[in-house]
């Protein structure tokens, strides 16, 4: 049986006598015990990026309001099979923005500007580039077809076509749909505030002068920012010393500022851990010690109804545990699903034994030949392997021997 050569051989990447939760139920832990309460809010739409709607919305009216002509050009009605092909320009223009005015009778043809309504008694357009400058009259085109370079009314969205259901994130991209349709505000959840703290003795931020024996606070100005990028509030709680005092009375003194916390450091079982050692004795642990490298230390859990993520101090196993347990719970208290990231699968240039029996997350990048290559080192404090990266390959429990042309799970780091 699998698992027996497994532990006989010794092959398994996880120190025994532990139970190491899988990834998979380490994130169904955390989804189950979360209670997202999100409360509403009206918005102008163009503030609403990375806020998830509180409600369905749909269009208030057609994108385009009017058929349009999609060029610079000639408007004119398509000729029917016995009529002339030979179609007159009259001196009209009709130019964006204008009320229309004018009816073209058929044979004839006006100049009109990209974005104008197409005039009455017209129905195409052609290119002014195909009709030779100073020209009053041109002949159809053998290719062009009726209703050619122009957009008909609503041909985007029409009047109460469904845009966006509820619980989507919205994009910027989002912002320009729901302004096309008229939509000018929206129903949204408002937006989490997220604690952030160092733990570490060893700690200084990066304005004060450092001794030899103190290193900078980098998992901080990652997250923090990190967190802004998918749209949260930061507090920023600073470092803490490695005492379970200091850590009780700053999380205490911010309770009621803060949705949730995340610390970094102190997530281990060594003596110096206070983080995990606060969550166990006096918190509601709800996850600890993932099959996971970067990231086994992970703690999850609740002290006095306050989530707490307790990231690995390593920067690149905070930055990894922020994405894979993180994001998806911020995202699910914040309004939206839980979702897990959907990996791409791309051909990798590298070669690699893996052990058995965990997940591992390597620092990557897609090279000039479209394959993805990892980072030199794996260790877990190479801060610089996570900038010379741009995403994150995933090898699951169960892969082993990774060859280079075998197909691995990329994901950059935007898309988590
Ligand atoms: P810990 O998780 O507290 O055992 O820390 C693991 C390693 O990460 C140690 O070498 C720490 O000095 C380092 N570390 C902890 N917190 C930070 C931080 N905020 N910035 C950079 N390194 C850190
Ligand atoms: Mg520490």
């Amino acid at each position: 049986m699998k698992k027996t050569r497994i532990s006989r051989e010794g092959t398994v990447g996880l120190p025994p006598g532990i139970h190491w939760t899988p990834v998979k139920e380490a994130l169904l832990k955390i989804k189950n015990c979360l209670k997202p309460k999100p409360l509403e809010k009206v918005i102008s739409t163009a503030d609403a990026e990375n806020y998830f709607l509180a409600e369905t919305v749909t269009a208030l009216r057609d994108n385009p309001p009017m058929t349009n002509s999609a060029v610079d050009g000639y408007a004119f009605l398509y000729p029917k099979n016995l009529d002339s092909k030979l179609i007159e320009i009259l001196p009209e223009v009709v130019t964006p923005g204008k009320k229309l005015n004018v009816t073209v009778p058929t044979g004839k043809a006006v100049k009109i500007f990209t974005g104008a309504p197409i005039p009455h008694g017209t129905d195409s357009v052609i290119l002014s580039e195909d009709v030779p400058e100073g020209k009053i009259r041109f002949e159809l085109p053998k290719g062009l077809k009726k209703g050619s370079n122009t957009r008909k009314a609503g041909e985007d969205k029409k009047r109460s076509d469904l845009l966006f259901t509820k619980g989507r994130k919205l994009r910027s991209q989002d912002l320009a749909l729901l302004s096309s349709t008229g939509v000018s505000k929206v129903k949204v959840y408002r937006s989490l505030n997220v604690g952030v703290l160092s733990t570490g003795d060893e700690l200084v931020d990066t304005e004060q002068l450092a001794d030899e024996h103190q290193i900078f606070d980098s998992n901080r100005p990652m997250l923090i920012s990190k967190l802004k990028s998918w749209g949260y509030n930061v507090v920023d709680l600073g470092i803490v010393k490695d005492s379970m005092d200091e850590l009780k009375s700053k999380i205490k003194i911010n309770q009621s500022k803060v949705d949730l916390v995340v610390t970094t450091g102190g997530a281990s079982s060594g003596d110096r851990d206070c983080v995990s050692h606060l969550l166990r004795s006096e918190g509601d642990l709800i996850v600890w010690r993932v099959a996971m490298k970067p990231g086994r230390p992970f703690a999850m859990g609740y002290i006095n109804n306050l989530p707490i993520y307790a990231l690995p101090g390593n920067p690149v196993a905070a930055m990894t545990c922020s994405l894979i347990f993180l994001k998806p719970s911020l995202d699910f208290l914040a309004g939206g699903d839980f979702k897990e990231p959907s990996f791409f699968h791309i051909k990798s240039n590298f070669q690699k034994e893996k052990k058995l029996g965990r997940t591992e997350f390597l620092r990557a990048k897609i090279n000039k030949s479209g394959m993805v290559e990892i980072f030199g080192s794996e260790g877990s404090g190479r801060v610089s392997s996570l900038s010379w990266s741009d995403g994150l390959v995933r090898l699951d429990n169960s892969d082993t021997n990774i060859k280079v042309g075998s197909l691995v799970k990329f994901l950059p780091y935007e898309l988590f």
